[in-house]
This record gives C-alpha cells, structure tokens and sequence, in this order.
C-alpha cells in the first residue's frame, strides 16, 4: 500500500509540474505576443502623434487648432496605454534589462514633480518635496525610476480634489557594497482605498471599482509596473490609506553611488547651431519624413540613411555634426 500511495503521490507531482510547465509557457507565449503587438501599434502610433505635431506648428485657424490638440491628447493617451502594456509584458516575459548609468538624482526627482505639477495647479493642489541628504550621483535606471515616481503622482493628483500631494525621498546610508536603498513616499489626501483592497491594486488591471474608472479614467496599470520596476530594483512598494482621508504610497529601490561626472556633453545635451549636418539612421519611411520636417524647422541640414550599413558608407564620405 506504502508503495502505491508512493506511486500516486508520484504522478500527482509529474503532472502538477506539467501542468505549470504548460501554464508558464502559454503565459510567455501571450507576454512576447502582447510584446510584439504593442511595437506593431506604436510605431503607426508616433507618425499620427509627429504629424500631428507637424500639423499644429503650421495651422493658424483656432478651430482647427483645437480639433488637432484633441487628436494629439487623444493619441498621447493611447500611446501611453500601450507603453504601460508593452512595459508589463515585457516585465513579464522576462525581457526587462534596467539601465546601469550615472544620474543626477535629485535632478531626475525634481523633474518628475514638474512633468504633474501643472495638473496639480489645475486642480489647486499643493505639492511639495522633501528630500533627505541624497548623493550628488547615483548609478541606476533613471527612466524607471523616474517612471514609477511618475506614476504614483499621477495617481495622487487623479484622485485628490483637494489639499496637497507630498513627495519625500530619503536614502539609507550606504551599504559595504557603495549601494544604497532608496525611499519614496507618494501622499495625498484624496479619496483613499479600503483597507481590503489596498494591496490588490498592485496587480495588473486593478482598480478599486469601476466607477472611479470611467470618473477617473486609466488601466490600472500603474501600480502594478511600479511594483515589478521595484522588485527589479531590489526594493518593494506598499501603500498606507483610509478611505476619504488620504493614502501614502511608497516604493524602495536599490541605488549604486556615483562618481561625480566629468563635464562631457551628451548628445542629447549638446546644443547645434543652424545648418549643422545631422546624419539620421531610421528605417521607417513615415518617421524619416516627420524626422525631416521637425529638423529641417530647426534649421538643421539633414541626411538620412536607411541602416546602419548605410550610415557607416555615409560617414566615410563626409563629416557630420552629428
Ligand atoms: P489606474 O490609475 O490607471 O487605474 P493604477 O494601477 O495606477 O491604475 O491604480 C490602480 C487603482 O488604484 C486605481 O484605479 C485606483 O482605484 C487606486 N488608486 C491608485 N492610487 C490611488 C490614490 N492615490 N488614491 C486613491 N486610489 C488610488
């Protein structure tokens, strides 16, 4: 009898571990699908937002001015919709390498508070910084860090009419190792979330309910890639919240210290003075036109080759500024 109940237990294990073996491969299946889908749907994407750009910098008649920036909210909108997606499936399809370069943190803190500010004014909210000593240079990935900060902003302003929004920042002293844990905290004194839903929000396509969606609008996806861009900075997210008065959210992330930089321009810092020669590698005939027309505005002369093999033949025969 040992021997059969041995058996069972067995095979109950085999096909246990079959059936997750099928089941994570049918979810890395719909992640690269999902992955795929989204560039299929941005790069369409960002000719309608560049033309639309293109089109308001030439169109003088105020009513279609207006029809032109509600095209572009609108296509800004879903952009970042399939950028949430496209993040998540990514994150999820294990494809998701953070970025490991030096940045100025208190820059790239402050900056994000700027990039929500102007809703918060809207909607005459006050919003504030508080930040620990932090170091003059951190090592990491700044557009995710900044991301996630965003995010939660984001959030804090959607669902706060009225009162302020809080952001501090601490860093834990620095380990054996030069890293450092980071600490944001996000407060508001919106409409809070019950207790038993708080944690939740933290996986994808969740929200509180259905009708602060269609007030508030959004995916609820958010939360749910600050959480995995936490995790993959070593450090966690939680939120403290009562309903009608507030919540605080708050995420973690492990930071290396930095050197402070030498003073090299980067490209995208450098400044070009008119009718400097701009050598531009893209293949996409739509984007090389938008490319074209936003460059040539600014006065600057461009060329453009189609790959990367193209470009090397070009540079050999002549001299770009950039
Ligand atoms: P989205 O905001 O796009 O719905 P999120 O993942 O960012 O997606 O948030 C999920 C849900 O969590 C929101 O729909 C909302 O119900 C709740 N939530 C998030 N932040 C706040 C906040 N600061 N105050 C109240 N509710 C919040």
């Amino acid at each position: 009898a040992g021997q059969a109940a041995a058996l069972a237990w067995l095979f109950d294990v085999t096909a246990l571990q079959t059936a997750r073996e099928t089941a994570e491969a049918a979810n890395r299946a719909k992640s690269t699908f999902l992955a795929n889908m989204s560039h299929e749907i941005r790069t369409p994407l960002n000719a309608i937002i560049g033309f639309n750009h293109v089109l308001l910098r030439d169109e003088r008649d105020d009513a279609q001015r207006n029809r032109l920036h509600k095209s572009l909210d609108a296509a800004q909108h879903l952009s970042q919709v399939i950028n949430d997606i496209l993040d998540l499936s990514k994150i999820d399809a294990g494809k998701t390498e953070l970025e490991s370069r030096p940045f100025d943190l208190g820059e790239v803190i402050r900056r994000s508070l700027e990039l929500v500010r102007s809703r918060a004014d809207e909607k005459g909210l006050e919003l504030t910084l508080v930040t620990g000593p932090l170091p003059a240079r951190a090592v990491g990935d700044a557009t995710r860090l900044s991301q996630m900060l965003i995010n939660l902003l984001g959030n804090a302003v959607k669902f706060t009419e009225k009162g302020h929004i809080g952001v501090t920042v601490q860093a834990a002293p620095p380990a054996e190792d030069g890293s450092l844990m980071l600490h944001v905290t996000v407060s508001d004194t919106g409409i809070g979330i019950p207790r038993d839903r708080q944690q939740e929000l933290f996986s994808a396509f969740n929200q509180v309910d259905v009708s602060t969606t269609r007030r508030y609008g959004g995916t609820g996806l958010g939360l749910a890639i600050a959480k995995r861009f936490a995790h993959l900075m070593g450090g966690e997210v939680g939120v403290v919240s009562r309903t009608g008065q507030g919540s605080t959210f708050w995420f973690t992330a492990r930071l290396k210290r930095g050197s402070v930089p030498k003073a090299a321009p980067d490209a995208a810092g450098m400044a070009l003075r008119a009718g400097a020669r701009i050598l531009l590698v893209e293949g996409n005939a739509v984007n090389q036109e938008i490319a074209r027309v936003v460059l040539e505005t600014a006065h600057l002369a461009v060329e453009i080759a189609n790959h990367g093999g193209e470009a090397v033949e070009k540079t050999k025969g002549s001299d770009y500024d950039l």
